[in-house]
């Protein structure tokens, strides 16, 4: 268990009891006569005591990862008040986020079962019960409790995000762009619109895949309206109007795509080995020539030129490049398969000797290589929504 979660949920749990006893204290100091208020107050003291003793005790068993012992204690805790329900929730994500989600349901759904709960701890269990389905791989029932939940509380707008993920996650992206315009009438997100034209792109991608080629082209363009930057759309878009022969569009729809993140050459690039190969040439060494001036300080973008130059055996060029970015950026990922090709390409590499000596002492190989800008996880393919951050468009070449 991770250490940083036990001191997290330690401090919760802490600061709720605190609250709770100075609470209590609070109350029972403020009535009766003297003796009376004495007599109260030694029981509650003792009281208090006691609870303290379990409470500690508790928290000693999550220290020392006893949680079922701890649950016990906390248990009694809960036992000697009746306003413990935000005990039970600080509990039930304990064990959630220790992986016994059987625990954590049981918690929330008693939990569910008092009566007279206040709107905002009956809104949280729900809330919390969702996330444990989510949790236990039953996507289904996380859904409809967040549905349910939406239903009582439509501005409620933690469930509406977990239920927008979870349409996503079951590519039902016509309602998850309903739920991500009413999240943007709730809230304050920029993100919205490039929200909004990604989850447009996967229903047009889906159109496509289906056979319905009208509507996917319309999906696609309306997905540029929302956000003219959706670098995914303008990709798509291109290889729809390519399927159409009209190789022309499609490559204007790439270039856009290009200039709207140039990092991410190589997904524009890999395309052009589509167009039919007597205009496709031109097509090819056209956008290069266009691109060069602007871009050649564009390491991901001169790599993709690099295999260009190789693929039409402009070898030496090539080498003069590689030579370029060898200096600039040794631990570039790409750079070890293109000088693999330049090896490969040449009948005998004594030209090129001294400069590969040079590039084996420096060289040292990647990790994955790309890589999330927001939280640093590392992946060996573009996605636009990052698995682990749940950002979109934050990956990039490292
Ligand atoms: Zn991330």
């Amino acid at each position: 268990m991770n250490a940083y979660l036990i001191a997290g949920i330690v401090l919760i749990l802490f600061l709720l009891i605190l609250l709770f006893l100075l609470k209590k204290r609070f109350i029972s100091s403020g009535r009766g006569n003297h003796l009376e208020k004495a007599a109260k107050n030694g029981r509650a003291t003792e009281k208090q005591d006691t609870l303290l003793r379990s409470y500690f005790r508790g928290l000693s068993y999550i220290l020392s990862n006893e949680t079922d012992r701890a649950l016990v204690e906390f248990i009694k805790v809960a036992q000697m008040s009746s306003d413990t329900s935000e005990i039970y929730l600080a509990l039930g994500q304990l064990f959630r986020n220790t992986g016994e989600v059987d625990r954590a349901i049981r918690i929330h759904r008693n939990l569910l079962l008092r009566s007279s709960l206040p709107d905002d701890i009956t809104l949280q269990t729900m809330f919390e019960i969702g996330l444990d389905y989510k949790k236990a791989g039953l996507i289904e029932r996380a859904g409809r409790t967040f549905e349910e939940l939406h239903e009582k509380f439509p501005t409620y707008v933690d469930a509406l995000q977990e239920l927008g993920g979870i349409y996503e996650m079951c590519r039902e992206w016509d309602k998850a762009i309903k739920i991500q315009k009413k999240l943007a009438e709730l809230s304050d997100n920029s993100d919205s619109d490039n929200i909004l034209a990604h989850l447009t792109t996967e229903m047009a991608k889906e159109a496509e895949q289906a056979g319905k080629t009208s509507k996917a082209m319309t999906l696609y363009r309306q997905a540029i309206s929302i956000n003219k930057n959706c670098m995914d759309a303008w990709l798509h878009l291109g290889d729809l109007q390519l399927k159409k022969g009209k190789e022309q569009e499609a490559v204007n729809s790439w270039t856009k795509a290009f200039e709207i993140n140039p990092d991410l050459a190589k997904l524009v690039v890999g395309r052009f080995s589509q167009l039919s190969p007597e205009k496709g040439k031109k097509r090819k060494d056209d956008f290069f020539q266009s691109c060069l001036d602007t871009y050649a300080d564009n390491i991901h973008f001169i790599f993709c030129y690099i295999n260009f130059l190789l693929d039409v055996n402009r070898t030496d060029e090539a080498a003069d490049w590689i030579k370029r970015v060898m200096f600039t950026n040794p631990d570039a990922a790409e750079i070890f398969p293109v000088v693999a090709r330049l090896v490969k390409s040449t009948e005998s590499c004594k030209q090129y000797q001294p400069f590969l000596q040079e590039f084996f002492t420096i060289y040292k190989p990647p990790l994955k290589p790309y890589q999330c800008r927001q939280c640093g996880y590392q992946l060996d393919e573009v996605v636009w929504k990052c698995p682990k951050c749940a950002h979109w468009d934050t990956i990039g070449p490292r």
